[in-house]
């Protein structure tokens, strides 16, 4: 039994669920915009967050999506840059990760 696998599988319903509230914020699923003007003006700065928001969910559904494709390829424990074996701790810490602490600090 893969357990990242596992985790991972969670990560991305979680993931998908809070794509799915954001998409029902932003198409207004609890009705028309408020006529007050300053919710509305609120509502609209709400919409600049959520989006934010859904694109970071996106990326990381992305990321999740890639690291699975990994593990199912026999290379799920192996740095994508260096083909270093990342540490078991860093994959529990950070399931959908696919770099070695070491690359992954140089890319950030
Ligand atoms: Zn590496």
């Amino acid at each position: 039994m893969n357990s990242r696998l596992q985790n991972l599988e969670i990560l991305r319903d979680s993931l998908s669920q809070r794509l799915s509230r954001y998409h029902q914020h932003q198409h207004r699923a609890g009705g028309p915009l408020d006529p007050d003007f300053a919710e509305q003006a609120s509502e609209t700065q709400n919409d600049e967050v959520v989006d934010i928001l859904e694109s970071e969910v996106r990326d990381q559904l992305a990321r999740v999506d890639h690291a699975m494709e990994r593990i199912h390829a026999g290379v799920g424990d192996v740095c994508e840059r260096c083909q270093a074996a990342i540490s078991p701790a860093r994959l529990k810490a950070l399931p959908e990760t696919t770099l070695c602490a070491d690359c992954a600090s140089g890319q950030e």
